[in-house]
C-alpha cells in the first residue's frame, strides 16, 4: 500500500484550492483486503479518518488538516458474474458504465460522464439522465466503526434526493463493494441513448474542471422574493430586447445586478446551481453565493461536501 506524509490537499483535490493545508498521512490501499485491514486498524484505534473516492463532491478549505485521509481510488476491481456485477467501493463509475453499456446491460447508459466512485455514487445516491448506481443495487456491503461488515440493500439505505443514510450521518461506514444487477438490453439502443445523454451533458454542463457538479441538492421552494425578481426579469427582457425564451446566463446576470451581487456573475454562468471556482476569489465569495442561494430556494441543502 502507498503511504504519503505531510501532502498538500491538492493533491488528492479534484478542485484544486488556494492555501491549500495539508494531510498527515495520506493511505492508498491497492485492493479491497488491503482497504478493509487498514480502516478496520484505524476504527479500532479510534484514529479519526476520511475515506474519499476522487473528492469531486468535495470541497476543501485551507483551513482544512486532516490527520488521516484513505483513498479508494486503487481499490477498482470488478468482475461480472452470472446475474450480477461485482464491484469494489473504488470503481470508476464512468469507465464502468461505458463497459457494461458496450456489453449492453441496462441502467448504466445516463452515467457513462458521471464522475467519481461506486462506493460515493452509493453514499450520496448520486444519477444522472434517469439512471443512479443505487437503482441497480443488490446490495453493498459496510464496515462498520466496530469492525464488522453489515449488508445494505437499497431499501437500508433509505434514499431520498442525492441523500442516503450515510450520507445524513445516520449510519456510519465504509462500503468496501456492491452487487448490481445485470439485466440484458440491446447494446445498439443502448449505446444511442448514451451518445444523446453524453450530448445533452455537453451542451447543457460545464466541463468537469473548477467545479463540483451541482452544488445543492435542489430540493427547496422558490421563494416569493425569487418569483418576483424572475418575474422583473422577463418583464425587462420582453420591452427591451423581445426576447421570450431567456437564456440561464441571462436571468442570473439580471437577478444578481437587481440584489447588488454583481460580483457573482462569472462565477454563475451556467446558473444558480453550478459554482465554477474560476479564480482564487471564487473560494471567497462562495459563501455569499450560498446565502444567496438559500434566500431564493428555500429549505435547500448543499449537495457537496465542505471540508473546513
Ligand atoms: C463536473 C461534475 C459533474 C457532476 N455531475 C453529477 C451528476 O450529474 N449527478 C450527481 O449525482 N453528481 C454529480 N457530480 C457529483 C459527483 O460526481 C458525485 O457526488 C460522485 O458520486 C462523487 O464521487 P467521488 O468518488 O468523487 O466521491 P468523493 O467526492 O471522494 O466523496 C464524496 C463522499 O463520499 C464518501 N465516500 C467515498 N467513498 C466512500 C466509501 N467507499 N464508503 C463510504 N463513504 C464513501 C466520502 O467520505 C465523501 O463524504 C458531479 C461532479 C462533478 C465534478
Amino acid at each position: 500500500m502507498e503511504v504519503h506524509h505531510n501532502v498538500s490537499i491538492n493533491k488528492i483535490a479534484w478542485l484544486k484550492i488556494p492555501n491549500p493545508g495539508v494531510i498527515k498521512n495520506l493511505f492508498i490501499p491497492e485492493n479491497r483486503a488491503e482497504l478493509e485491514e487498514l480502516c478496520c486498524k484505524l476504527y479500532s484505534e479510534k484514529k479519526q479518518f476520511d475515506v474519499i473516492g476522487h473528492t469531486s463532491n468535495i470541497l476543501y478549505y485551507s483551513t482544512y488538516n486532516p490527520e488521516n485521509v484513505v483513498s479508494t481510488r486503487k481499490v477498482n476491481f470488478y468482475s461480472v458474474h452470472d446475474n450480477v456485477i461485482e464491484c469494489d467501493c473504488g470503481v470508476n463509475v464512468s469507465k464502468l458504465s461505458r463497459e457494461m453499456v458496450e456489453f449492453g446491460f441496462e441502467g448504466f447508459e445516463g452515467l457513462i460522464d458521471l464522475p467519481g466512485t461506486i462506493g460515493a455514487a452509493i453514499f450520496g445516491n448520486a444519477g444522472c439522465y434517469d439512471c443512479s448506481i443505487t437503482s441497480l443495487l443488490e446490495y453493498c456491503e459496510l464496515l462498520r466503526p466496530d469492525g464488522t461488515i453489515v449488508r445494505l440493500s437499497k431499501d437500508d439505505l433509505e434514499l431520498s434526493k442525492r441523500s442516503t443514510v450515510l450520507k445524513r450521518k445516520e449510519v456510519d461506514g465504509i462500503i468496501l463493494f456492491a452487487f448490481l444487477s445485470k439485466r440484458k438490453g440491446d447494446p445498439t439502443k443502448l449505446q444511442a441513448v448514451a451518445d444523446i445523454n453524453r450530448q445533452r451533458r455537453r451542451i447543457t454542463q460545464p466541463g468537469p474542471a473548477k467545479n463540483l457538479g451541482s452544488d445543492f441538492a435542489s430540493v427547496g421552494k422558490v421563494t416569493l422574493k425569487y418569483r418576483i425578481l424572475m418575474l422583473l426579469c422577463r418583464v425587462y427582457y420582453l420591452l427591451y430586447y423581445l426576447k421570450i425564451h431567456l437564456t440561464r446566463r441571462q436571468i442570473t446576470s439580471f437577478i444578481l445586478k437587481i440584489v447588488g451581487h454583481r460580483e457573482l456573475i462569472p462565477y454563475l454562468e451556467w446558473g444558480w446551481n453550478r459554482f465554477i471556482w474560476k479564480d482564487d476569489s471564487a473560494f471567497v465569495l462562495f459563501n455569499a453565493y450560498k446565502k444567496l442561494y438559500l434566500s431564493f430556494f428555500q429549505n435547500d441543502r448543499l449537495e457537496i461536501i465542505e471540508k473546513k
